[in-house]
């Protein structure tokens, strides 16, 4: 047997004994539901995934349910899983599915990697998972694996390592069988191969994983390159009627928090005054200061500071400010509204009663 074959085989033997069978995603495979389930395990843990993909299939069951649906449902079912662009390529991508591809999913790799948010490696894994197709595919566990078996060097963010992994992950990936290696390669790296203390004495790679023979197994694969995250400071204009209402504005597709609500965002305190003061007729005085909070992204680190106004029940926005209705709306908060919600600010609106 080849040394290619052995991987392969060693990871079916292993996973017809230890695979994972229970998770939601793997009943009633379809390319819809893969599609979503990879998606949203992207860059979350399964164990936080779970919960949120039962509660997205029960509302769009169909990929032409979620192309139908509006935005706001859409982003309000991803409330609290973050990396919010993920949804709004999910559903630009079913609108393309059901108005290009007759509501059926595309059969080769090319196709499906044309459609927003879908990259090589979800491509593959709908190919394998749902499609019986052939193709490799490369998530962050799969990455894991192959790094620390053949002990590649370097952060998989940077091309030439990327392409030693792709072309690994091509080499081992079976000519039968590959809805199961697809999966169990996964499953190794979820479940054994862990970030942190992987547990090589079960392992079915053990023989031959060369970070197992240094033991320096977690030095793989390499981290990416830590460069200190600016800070930006923002003032949000929080405005609340007698009634408890909150005005909240729709942000712009693009951006951070992209197709959110929240409330007004500021670049400085007086501004955020001056704006409650002409929007809602709050005087600059009448304005206070809430507890600030911060929220770390990607690139930078949000340091921010509520700016109260409260207000009479029929005070609107200024006649002469002009708003387009659909992006600035009173929003009552029990419930919280069924819109999207950056989670930073579903915790601001928890708190109003005590910081307001
Ligand atoms: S032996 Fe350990 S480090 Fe190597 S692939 Fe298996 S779990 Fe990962």
């Amino acid at each position: 047997m080849t040394a290619q074959h052995a991987f392969a085989d060693a990871l079916l033997h292993w996973f017809d004994q230890h695979g994972r069978s229970h998770l939601p995603w793997q009943h009633n495979r379809t390319p819809y539901r893969v599609w979503v389930s990879e998606i949203m395990l992207q860059q979350t843990q399964v164990t936080t995934v779970i919960p949120f993909y039962e509660r997205f299939m029960a509302a769009f069951p169909t990929v032409h349910d979620l192309a139908i649906a509006p935005e706001d449902t859409v982003l309000h079912l991803w409330t609290g899983l973050g990396y919010y662009a993920r949804a709004r390529n999910l559903h630009r991508s079913a609108k393309t599915i059901c108005a290009d591809h007759d509501g059926r999913f595309p059969e080769n790799l090319d196709d499906l990697v044309s459609l927003p948010g879908i990259g090589r490696s979800t491509a593959g894994a709908i190919l394998c998972l749902a499609m019986g197709g052939r193709a490799p595919i490369l998530d962050g566990n799969v990455k894991r694996v192959l790094a620390r078996y053949y002990a590649v060097e370097g952060w998989p963010g940077q091309r030439t390592v990327s392409d030693q992994l792709w072309a690994l992950a091509e080499h081992h990936t079976p000519h039968q069988r590959v809805a199961d290696y697809t999966q169990a390669v996964m499953d190794l790296g979820a479940t054994c191969c862990k970030r942190t203390q992987p547990t090589c004495p079960t392992c079915p790679l053990q023989a031959n994983c060369s970070a197992l023979a240094t033991q320096n197994q977690t030095a793989f694969p390499g981290r990416k390159p830590q460069k200190p995250k600016p800070s930006r400071q923002r003032w949000f204009a929080v405005a609340i009627r007698s009634s408890g209402e909150v005005l909240l504005q729709k942000r712009a597709a693009n951006g951070i928090w992209g197709g959110l609500w929240a409330p007004p965002e500021l670049s400085d305190e007086r501004s955020a005054r001056e704006w409650l003061h002409h929007n809602v007729g709050v005087s600059a005085a009448e304005c206070y200061l809430g507890t600030p909070f911060h929220h770390v992204f990607t690139h930078f680190k949000l340091e921010a500071t509520p700016v109260y106004g409260r207000c009479a029940e029929n005070q609107t926005h200024s006649p002469s400010v002009k708003f387009d209705d659909n992006d600035l709306r009173w929003f009552g908060l029990d419930p919280v509204p069924s819109v999207g919600l950056p989670a930073p600010i579903v915790r601001l609106l928890k708190t109003l009663g005590n910081d307001a």
